[in-house]
């Protein structure tokens, strides 16, 4: 083979994947952990990308303009930040109004916010099961409502929502957030069957242990169980999950819906 020709490969596969034709995806919770890594795949992708977090700090804004110097056509291909609580249904509402008058079209939104609260059900309280019910699930339906209208009318949209291993086997000291989890991938597959006749699909990716914030909350003695499940024998990073969001996303994955793909190092074969 040629050098021209290696080059050509090469370029080839390192060419967003629609250069020209503009795409839009909100990303809640994209500010840090794997949200983060959504949004710079994503971007690398070719999309532009609405991060919509709680509270966007200054490493965030940081992260979008280093995004943003990459981008060459920064009127179809721009990284954003927008404040969104995804517990607040009208804050949800008007941000989507807002991407939609500002950008025209909305063809991704990742469900990405979660949080944890911890602790055996004996001592859980009902604040604390809650604020992981109404974040993790109601923060769902919330954007996820939102978020269909302009794209039932566009007739095209992809949904991921980001599940966990732990709706699948259950955790102890976990059932509030468990419990949440579940009720996303019961959610991904009724949502799926309603919309799939308006060209959208719904998808859930089930991380397993993923080295954040949030797992960095752990002992050793609970991290090192953890690992110890997972024949891979390594944490999963998040761009391990970046990129199976990236698939569910594209073309590549128009005929999928209503599943939940686990991604976990093999934690819960
Ligand atoms: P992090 O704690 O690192 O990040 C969570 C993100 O969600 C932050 O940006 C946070 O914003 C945002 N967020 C929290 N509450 C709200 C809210 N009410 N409205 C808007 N944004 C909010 O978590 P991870 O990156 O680890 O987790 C991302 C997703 O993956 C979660 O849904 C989590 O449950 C799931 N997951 C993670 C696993 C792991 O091992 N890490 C395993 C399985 C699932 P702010 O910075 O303002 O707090």
């Amino acid at each position: 083979m040629s050098a021209e020709q290696s080059r050509e490969i090469v370029n080839k596969f390192n060419q967003p994947a629609w250069p020209f034709q503009k795409m839009v995806a909100m990303v809640t919770g994209g500010g840090r952990g794997i949200g983060r890594a959504i949004v710079e795949e994503l971007f690398q992708k070719g999309y532009s990308v609405i991060i919509a977090d709680y509270s966007i700090d200054a490493a965030a804004e940081e992260f979008v303009a280093e995004l943003n110097k990459q981008s060459i056509t920064p009127e179809h291909r721009f990284v954003k930040c927008e404040k969104l609580d995804v517990t607040d249904g009208a804050a949800a509402v008007a941000l989507v109004e807002k991407i939609i008058a500002e950008h025209g079209q909305l063809d991704v939104l990742v469900n990405n916010a979660g949080v944890t609260k911890d602790g055996l059900l004996m001592r859980m309280s009902e604040a604390d099961w809650d604020f992981v019910i109404d974040t993790n699930l109601k923060g769902v339906y919330n954007v996820t409502k939102a978020a269909i209208r302009p794209m039932m009318s566009q007739k095209r949209g992809k949904i991921i929502n980001i599940a966990s291993v732990v709706a699948l086997t259950g955790n102890p000291g976990q059932a509030n957030y468990c419990a949440s989890k579940a009720g996303v991938i019961g959610f991904t597959k009724s949502i799926a069957k309603e919309i799939a006749v308006r060209g959208i699909t719904v998808n859930a990716v089930a991380p397993g242990f993923i080295e954040t914030d949030m797992t960095r909350k752990l002992s050793d003695t609970q991290r090192e169980a953890m690992l110890a499940l997972v024949p891979l024998k390594r944490a999963g990073q998040p761009e391990d999950i970046a990129r199976v969001v990236s698939f569910l996303a594209s073309p590549s994955a128009d005929y999928v819906t209503g599943q939940t793909l686990v991604v976990d190092g093999g934690m819960a074969m």
